[in-house]
């Protein structure tokens, strides 16, 4: 069955509540650059490949959310505002014109069908 390479992209910031450096995840993309934006089926596949990739600190901190995913804080556990945080990641994308803004967490292959139905939404986020 065909697969297709899968990346589980992030960014470092700073917490809104405890200020602390802390790693959200924004989504999975493809080398078609396309983000998710169901729930559980994509928080499933983004934790399987983190904890594949030896992250399980990151894995533990995610939780579907009406947005695709939602990140909690590595540090104190609060959820990490979605809105703020796509903005962020836009700015970056557009201010830095590359990925370099971007923290490329795990890398893996998911079933074709299965990203066929997780792929949804545009990149960047
Ligand atoms: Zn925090």
């Amino acid at each position: 069955m065909a697969e297709v390479a899968v990346r589980v992209v992030g960014l470092t910031w700073g917490c809104w509540k405890c200020c602390e450096s802390t790693v959200c995840v924004l989504g999975l993309t493809s080398k078609r650059l396309r983000d998710y934006e169901t729930g559980n089926q994509a928080v499933e596949v983004a934790k399987c490949l983190l904890i594949g990739a030896g992250k399980a600190d990151i894995a533990e901190c995610l939780a579907p959310s009406v947005k695709g995913i939602a990140s909690h804080c590595t540090v104190c556990g609060a959820v990490q505002d979605n809105f703020d945080l796509r903005r962020e990641a836009r700015e970056r994308y557009y201010w830095d014109d590359d990925n370099a803004a971007y923290d490329a967490l795990a890398d893996g292959s998911v079933d074709d069908a299965a990203w066929r139905e997780i792929e949804i939404g545009e990149f960047p986020w």
